[in-house]
């Protein structure tokens, strides 16, 4: 044969999720966390490595990561299901909850994977878009969930990439009204502190997502659970692929998990970088900054693009260019980094942003960007 019979037609228009693999010296375009693991547990790992028993295939369950998880939380094992990332454990809530016939509804602008795995699982999407503070429609997605249709409800809590949180109250109208699987997906939880997890009894629907990439520096490892109640956790690991979690993963998040108490700092710091960021863009004169309870802040300002491209190309710093995405028009989005990373960001965003003004004045513009009729001025 000369040809390959077409793939599903659902594909057609689908698009490779484009990770964008460029390198620059500040990388603060992925929210992962800017040091390494902390060199005492390397160490730990390293001394395991001779002992890891790579011709074996690893516990299917991850049971003693999936225990240490299920105790913190004050719950059973089988409340808790260990994924390859939280990105994995999306998508297996589509793969059971989702597919052909039925309905997740979602609240954009918000984390694209959700969108991309309904459309991956033959899934039809609702989209309920935020307002113009990025806060969730609640009324509108409450008579949505009125109307009895919607299978699956994902909501990122603190939202990725705007960093806004939904108030509880929201989430538990929201928990109250449908019977659908809510997944309030708890990604930047250890820097939000809030959880629903207190709702969990109550509220046999709902579902939370977290993850190691984030706040415990394992994003190249590949790590994230679920907790739910244990029928939904039963039907999710039909879905699963047995081997998803290598034994080398399962190993190291229980070791980060049980000394998890040595990324506190970090976590306070990166806190506190967030501010910092957030002090330092506003500041600066001419960007809009957006609250943030995550480890990144999304700001907008006049030609964001041109923005991105100087921050890479003169400056070596790698943010994350949104400025083409519904409804975050001239956004950037920037993870918090080390604090000598901040700072260069900083100053670099302050540089470009003086040569603006400068060229702005040289030009004789500065009038009418001012009554918002200036076309491109060469960034
Ligand atoms: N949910 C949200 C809101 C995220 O931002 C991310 C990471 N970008 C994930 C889930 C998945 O993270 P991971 O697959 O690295 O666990």
């Amino acid at each position: 044969m000369d040809r390959i019979r077409p793939p599903r037609p659902e594909l057609e228009y689908l698009v490779p999720y484009d990770a964008k693999d460029i390198k620059a010296e500040v990388m603060l375009a992925a929210n992962e966390h800017p040091a390494n693991l902390p060199g005492e547990i390397v160490e730990k790992i390293s001394g395991w490595l001779r002992e890891l028993r790579f011709n074996r295939y690893p516990d299917p369950m991850a049971s003693r990561l999936r225990e240490l998880i299920a105790e913190a939380n004050g719950l059973e094992p089988h409340n808790v299901l260990i994924g390859n990332g939280g990105d994995e454990l999306i998508f297996e809530l589509l793969l059971a909850w989702g597919g052909p016939g039925r309905t997740l509804l979602d609240c954009p602008p918000t984390f694209a994977m959700y969108g991309i795995d309904a459309q991956v699982s033959g899934t039809e999407l609702v989209r309920i878009p935020r307002g113009p503070e990025f806060e969730v429609d609640a009324e509108a997605v409450l008579a949505r969930l009125a109307e009895g249709d919607i299978d699956v409800v994902m909501i990122s809590q603190p939202n990725n990439p705007t960093g806004n949180l939904t108030p509880e109250t929201v989430l538990i109208d929201i928990l109250n009204v449908t019977d659908a699987l809510v997944l309030v997906d708890e990604a930047y939880f250890e820097f939000s502190r809030q959880t629903m997890r207190p709702h969990m009894e109550r509220h046999p629907n709902l579902v939370i997502l977290r993850t190691f990439s984030k706040a415990f520096s394992l994003a190249g490892l590949r790590v994230g659970y679920v907790l739910g109640h244990e029928d939904v956790i039963r039907e999710l690991t039909k879905v699963r692929q047995p081997y998803s979690v290598d034994s080398f993963a399962q190993w190291v998040a229980a070791s980060v998990f049980r000394d998890r108490v040595v990324f506190q700092q970090a976590i306070r710091d990166i806190m506190r970088g967030r501010d910092t960021l957030m002090h330092g863009l506003s500041a600066i004169g001419g960007i809009e900054v957006f609250p943030s309870e995550a480890n990144f802040v999304l700001f907008r300002v006049e030609h964001a693009a041109a923005l991105w491209r100087d921050l890479l190309h003169n400056y070596s710093v790698l943010v994350r260019d949104f400025s083409r995405s519904a409804g975050l028009d001239d956004c950037l989005r920037v993870t918090v980094g080390s604090d000598e990373e901040n700072d260069r960001f900083l100053s670099a965003v302050e540089d470009i942003m003086s040569h603006r003004r400068a060229s702005e004045i040289l030009s004789g513009t500065e009038a009418h960007v001012r009554h918002g009729t200036a076309g491109e001025l060469g960034y």
